[in-house]
């Protein structure tokens, strides 16, 4: 294609298939919202194609580029009757970023472009608003001499700083004309001394000057970072919009603000946001001045004094609400808008859908099938399933005591606590020593962005709902208090104060996103409940997935977790986390260390009973649904003492000296025990430990079916099985068992015995091994592991590196490997083969993964199986599935 820039009102754009990957997601709404008749300032788009040339030509505009670049100026020139770089009547740019995605605060924007020392007289003749044409200018040196040419921004914040101490001021509304001339002269002074050059005058170069900035801050640190958490790829690229300049802050007829459809926090019907009256976009989202509500009701609940806009500006703003309610019905979805009031003519200067707290994600979506706006397939569509994440976790538990020290805005929800840290270094730092922090920041700027990932939580002093901490809190799920006044940060002391006391560095406090409540110490918390919205979301997914979804639980509690959340069975029980209870743990050591099989089997008698009390408590809570219960898989030695006076107490019961514990023990060392004695190796080489697990289980349903309990459906499971030989013994074992329980009680019992596929050869003679199992449940934590051949104890060491090389997208223990994929197809494909009937399910890790998910969904499977807390993750990913599946 050689069209590379786009006008707002170009024709053109209506015939591009994709416009969001051409030209960004804010130019394409630009130019959508300008064919629809709302008043957007005249612009155009320069594709995310240029980006790429861009980097291909040296991180430089080609001649052509330039060309049409000058050429669309005339146009904005001849709409808006001014020129660009004129004496009398200069026509002014905002130059912004605009990817397909959006990613607020990580890319740059230049405002107020086109001013020099004398476009900026011009401006001033012309406005008749010497103060306001200054201003610009001191923003313009500000914004660009730091984006484009480097110079950090505190060194203009520290004279703007100075300037008003000296006056004797507080605001920078109260500089007047004179003092923006000499923060002017001294901002020059500051861009020769840092870069050893002038100030740009020529309009030409500082326009090329932004458009280029904007590509290279797509290859930012702060933008990689972003795109690695969210997984945006690098070769998208971002446009870049060139738009006329509107003004908000030529005098108290302008304003400017952003403003959201419904309220992004709770997700009510209601429009909410924020603005400035005689200010600029970049005031509103830094936190510098607080801003006042949109409305009447917001400004009223949130029980302020300074006048809504809807009170100060009536006729603007209902003229804002029709646009509002009109975009949002064209894009049904929560659109979050930018405008700009110029001398009381509105203009929109950007829409786009709004990032949201996942309670409101949940709620809007719900809303809009009500409101018949979308479909439920639709509505199921819309949320991201791992977001879900921030809705099952703990709120604080009220009935605790609670020392509330501060409050501030409740930015975005959960309840988190930590130690106080004054900065993201130290919240990575104490994160990599598995520390929980609470970033403390007066306002967070896009190069927190890594520490805001690190910290439990984020308190800021400054800023409202629609502030740099609240936006990104909010996208990253994580619990943030903003806007606290009441809190005075000290950073150079390491400490906050608020009236009554002061935090260090280090202390801990918690805070409360959903209240805004700000508390010193660690206060507990409480498991939340599906319920309203969440739970009429869940039902529309079950009614749509097919895949069922189960839970790996071996304890009575989590097990009960995992049910209220709507597990429908266990798809897989790891026994030996059983043993390692500390009533229990002895008798384990006991029955590993015993050199003969009677004394092993006296071992073994104790544990019985514990293990039986387990499954009864499990099999009556999940009454009615199937439960997988894996023998025994890990290596012995995992379970062997350490201490000398751990290894003491078994000599002891064992009734042999230290000195032979000590031997045994070395005997059972390991070079690589992930690929040792474990298994079904131990049930080939120890049978008595698995026909004691399998009386336990047997025992556990007699006891049940003889009391009339309703049980769970057992399915057993051998792990580690890679040969039809193994498997043919094991289920050999199990059936014995069974048949000698069931005699002993006169009882009958019903169950399945199958197995675990996690070794690539299980996977390709799956056929064989069919030939024995009722079930495969892949274990596709150790089948990643087996098929790489990386241990996944320490694949964490290199697995940046490996993300950096861009040999993985993700951790392959995380998100399914295509390679590991492939290798259950197989298994699926022979496994029915050989058994129409096999049941097929996922117990590894992946099986909590939305992206995973979606793979068992079409390949086949059955059930998916992940912790308690993924439940209702994995119910909406697989609806999903079966959606996109069609
Ligand atoms: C697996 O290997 O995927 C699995 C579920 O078993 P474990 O994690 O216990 O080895
Ligand atoms: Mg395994």
């Amino acid at each position: 294609m050689n069209k590379f820039i786009f006008n707002f009102s170009s024709k053109e754009v209506k015939k591009i298939k994709n416009p969001k990957n051409i030209l960004g997601g804010k130019g394409a709404n630009l130019s959508e919202m300008g064919r629809m008749g709302f008043p957007v300032p005249p612009g155009f788009t320069i594709s995310t194609n240029v980006c790429d040339l861009f980097y291909k030509n040296k991180k430089k505009l080609n001649s052509k580029i330039i060309n049409q670049i000058k050429s669309e100026l005339k146009v904005i020139e001849k709409v808006v009757k001014k020129k660009f770089g004129d004496l009398k009547n200069p026509l002014l740019l905002s130059v912004r970023s605009g990817a397909r995605v959006s990613m607020p605060g990580m890319m740059d924007t230049i405002l107020n472009l086109g001013l020099n020392d004398e476009t900026v007289k011009a401006l001033s003749n012309k406005t008749l608003n010497g103060r306001f044409a200054k201003d610009s200018y001191r923003r313009f040196i500000q914004m660009y001499g730091n984006v484009v040419l480097g110079v950090e921004s505190h060194h203009f914040e520290e004279l703007i700083e100075n300037y008003k101490l000296t006056k004797g001021v507080l605001l920078d509304t109260e500089l007047d004309e004179s003092d923006w001339d000499g923060l002017i002269s001294d901002f020059k002074k500051v861009v020769k001394e840092k870069t050893q050059k002038d100030f740009p005058q020529n309009v030409y170069d500082q326009l090329l000057g932004a458009i280029s900035a904007v590509f290279l801050s797509w290859e930012s640190n702060r933008a990689k970072i972003y795109r690695k958490l969210n997984q945006i790829p690098s070769e998208w690229g971002t446009a870049v919009n060139v738009q006329s300049m509107v003004f908000g802050n030529m005098g108290n007829d302008c304003a400017t603000g952003v403003v959201f459809t419904r309220n992004p926090s709770d997700g009510s019907n209601d429009i909410y946001g924020e603005y400035l009256i005689n200010a600029q976009g970049e005031d509103v989202v830094a936190g510098t001045r607080t801003p006042q509500y949109i409305t009447k009701k917001a400004r009223k609940d949130a029980n302020v004094k300074d006048p809504s806009m809807e009170e100060s500006m009536p006729k603007v703003y209902k003229q804002l609400e029709k646009i509002l309610i009109k975009l949002e019905t064209h894009y049904k979805d929560m659109q979050d808008v930018e405008f700009t009031v110029e001398n009381n003519k509105l203009w929109i200067l950007q829409t786009r859908s709004g990032k949201r707290t996942s309670k409101s994600a949940v709620k809007i979506a719900v809303d809009m099938v009500k409101e018949k706006l979308i479909s439920k397939k639709q509505a199921i569509l819309r949320i991201d399933p791992s977001s879900l994440d921030t809705l099952l976790h703990p709120t604080l538990d009220e009935k605790s005591e609670i020392n509330v020290i501060a409050n501030g805005l409740p930015a975005s929800p959960g309840a988190a606590s930590g130690k106080v840290v004054f900065t993201s270094e130290e919240a990575e730092k104490l994160n990599d020593m598995m520390q929980d922090t609470i970033l403390v920041r007066v306002e967070t700027s896009p190069e927190d962005i890594q520490g805001m990932h690190a910290a439990k939580g984020i308190l800021t002093a400054r800023g409202g709902m629609t502030s740099h901490a609240a936006v990104v809190a909010r996208g990253m799920g994580r619990p943030c208090v903003s806007g606290s006044s009441e809190i005075d940060i000290n950073y150079e002391s390491k400490i906050f104060k608020t009236s009554e006391l002061e935090v260090k560095e280090g202390d801990i406090i918690t805070i409360d996103g959903s209240t805004g409540r700000i508390i010193l110490g660690k206060v507990p918390t409480v498991k939340p409940e599906i319920s309203g919205d969440f739970s009429k979301l869940m039902s529309w997914a079950d009614d749509t997935r097919k895949l069922k979804v189960r839970t790996n639980s071996e304890t009575p509690i989590d097990t009960k977790t995992a049910r209220d959340f709507g597990a429908e069975g266990i798809g897989l029980c790891r026994t030996e986390h059983m043993f390692f209870d500390e009533e229990r743990i002895l008798s384990v050591r006991e029955m590993i260390l015993s050199k003969s099989k009677e004394d092993r089997a006296k071992a073994l008698a104790k544990l019985l009973p514990h293990q039986k009390k387990d499954f009864v408590e499990i099999f009556k809570i999940m009454d009615g649904l199937p439960v997988t219960v894996r023998l025994l898989d890990p290596p012995l030695h995992e379970f062997l003492p350490h201490s000398d006076k751990e290894i003491q107490e078994v000599a002891n019961v064992v009734g042999v000296d230290l000195k032979e514990v000590k031997s045994r023990i070395s005997e059972l060392h390991e070079q690589n025990p992930m690929l040792g004695h474990r298994g079904c190796r131990l049930g080939i080489s120890y049978p008595e430990i698995y026909e004691m697990q399998c009386r336990a289980i047997f025992e556990a349903l007699v006891e049940l079916k003889k009391n009339k309990v309703k049980s769970a459906f057992p399915e057993i499971m051998i792990p580690l099985v890679s040969t039809e030989v193994e498997i043919k013994i094991m289920k050999e074992l199990v059936n014995k068992i069974a048949k000698t329980v069931q005699e002993e009680n006169k009882v009958k019992i019903d169950f399945m015995v199958g197995t675990m596929i996690e070794l690539p050869r299980a996977a390709v003679k799956a056929k064989d091994i069919a030939k024995h199992a009722e079930f495969f449940s892949f274990g596709t934590n150790d089948l990643t592991q087996t098929t790489f051949g990386i241990s996944r104890d320490d694949s964490g060491k290199f697995l940046n590196d490996y993300i950096d090389n861009k040999i993985f997208d993700i951790d392959p223990f995380v998100s399914i490997d295509e390679g590991v994929e492939d290798l259950i197809e197989i298994a699926v494909l022979k496994g029915k083969k050989q058994n129409k009937k096999i049941k097929l399910g996922i117990c590894g890790e992946h099986g909590g993964d939305p992206k995973s998910i979606a793979f068992c969904s079409r390949v086949g499977l059955n059930y998916v199986s992940c912790s308690p807390y993924r439940v209702p993750i994995a119910r909406l990913a697989a609806a999903q599935a079966e959606i996109l599946k069609k």
